[in-house]
């Protein structure tokens, strides 16, 4: 009879964990054949800027549906390339949501430019295109939304907010690789498109990022961007036997590397089955906890599919006793590596000294921030790794009911 009792008492009171080993939120698949196609790369000639960058952004712009890939060191570097090449300024306001990681809002600091923060809508929790409205100003450049755990913005929207008020819509997908909107792909979508190569993301290349594009000028901005404004890189004029070369504005280096780009190629041809696996998982965890009225399940809107970077539950404070650190702390002593996304980024003491934070309000990130826990959600989770979770949260919200 103790052996009840100690697996109903919670872990965080010195009950039995639900897992003795963490099980974190998010990590890398990678195989045997991912580390060959690194090693290859590095008994060759190359191990930067060389072929695996021209190979990697072809297959990844043909995967999304787009004409141009542009890779970078990371998806910040990516984010700030795009902002730049947006034509964003000392002076120009980029409208972007408050729920997000601060990279996305940083990439407009780093222009020496003011974000300003649009309140998501309380589905999908992604930036809420009439709040974006209301904020345009004669100083608006561009609309950063961001694609909240894989769910996509509505992009429709913001693109014909952008048309009719000359901005340009950057879109963060650094949640979204293989989402789809509306019957295209995300990454063909908006003006530019920025992704994230970081090993908590659906494909990894240690660090690194992409930018997506359909317009020829943005992208021939991105490659110079990423190359200290060079137009020519050192590969192009080791092939010409040329030395000659001209820098003509100030760009960084943000160059990622024929290593990295070897193991993102090479994970690729699994982007589906990854994504596939996140479905599935999204559909185990919804069909365990539709009936627990103390949780708020993601919402996938009918015209979207989502790619699950992220399983966002917000808890419902009016149902259960507790605040949602107490529920994240008790979780956490279960052996499930819970996660919270996001802090909105202008509560961050760096956004509350820099700007008049008295004038930004978004009530729904807000909420939200009070109500959010990711819980686990990679390729490589299996079945049990699922069913330990679904045990670990009815343990601790019956516990807090
Ligand atoms: C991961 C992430 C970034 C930054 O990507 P890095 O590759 O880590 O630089 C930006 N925005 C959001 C929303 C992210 O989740």
């Amino acid at each position: 009879m103790n052996s009840l009792s100690t697996s109903t008492a919670l872990a965080l009171f010195g009950g039995e964990p639900v897992r003795t080993t963490l099980l974190p939120y998010g990590h890398q698949s990678l195989t045997e054949d991912d580390l060959q196609a690194v090693l290859d790369v590095l008994r060759s000639d190359w191990i930067t800027t060389g072929p695996k960058i021209d190979e990697f952004e072809e297959v990844f712009a043909s995967y999304v549906g787009s004409k141009h890939a542009v890779s970078f060191s990371s998806g910040t570097a990516a984010l700030h390339g795009a902002v730049a090449v947006a034509g964003v300024e000392r002076g120009h306001e980029v409208i972007t949501t408050p729920l997000t990681f601060c990279a996305t809002a940083n990439s407009v600091l780093y222009q020496q430019a003011v974000p300003k923060f649009a309140d998501v809508t309380q589905d999908t929790l992604t930036l809420d295109p009439s709040e974006v409205e209301r904020l345009v100003s004669r100083q608006t450049k561009a609309i950063l939304p961001v694609d909240y755990a894989g769910h996509p913005a509505d992009l429709d929207e913001l693109l014909l907010l952008a048309e009719r008020e000359g901005l340009v819509v950057i879109e963060d997908a650094t949640h979204a690789l293989g989402a789809r909107y509306r019957g295209r792909d995300v990454g063909s979508v908006s003006h530019m498109t920025v992704f994230s190569f970081h090993p908590v993301k659906h494909l990894t290349t240690g660090e690194g990022g992409m930018v997506t594009t359909d317009n020829d000028t943005y992208a021939r901005q991105l490659r110079s961007f990423r190359n200290h404004g060079i137009d020519v890189d050192v590969r192009a004029r080791q092939t010409t036997g040329q030395w000659y070369y001209e820098m003509k504005t100030l760009g960084y280096n943000y160059r990622l590397t024929d290593i990295g780009c070897a193991l993102g190629l090479s994970q690729m041809p699994r982007l589906n089955k990854n994504i596939e696996r996140r479905r599935e998982i999204a559909k185990l965890y919804k069909e365990n906890f539709q009936t627990l009225d103390a949780l708020r399940l993601p919402f996938i809107r009918p015209d979207s599919e989502s790619s699950w970077h992220l399983y966002p539950v917000r808890i419902n404070l009016k149902v259960v006793q507790g605040t949602r650190d107490e529920i994240f702390q008790a979780l956490r002593a279960e052996g499930i590596g819970v996660n919270m996304h996001y802090i909105p980024v202008y509560l961050h003491p760096y956004y509350q000294h820099r700007f008049n934070s008295r004038d930004t309000s978004c009530p729904n990130a807000e909420r939200s921030y009070r109500e959010l826990i990711s819980l686990p959600m990679f390729q490589s989770m299996t079945d049990e790794d699922v069913q330990d979770v679904v045990t670990a949260v009815e343990k601790v919200i019956r516990h807090f009911s």
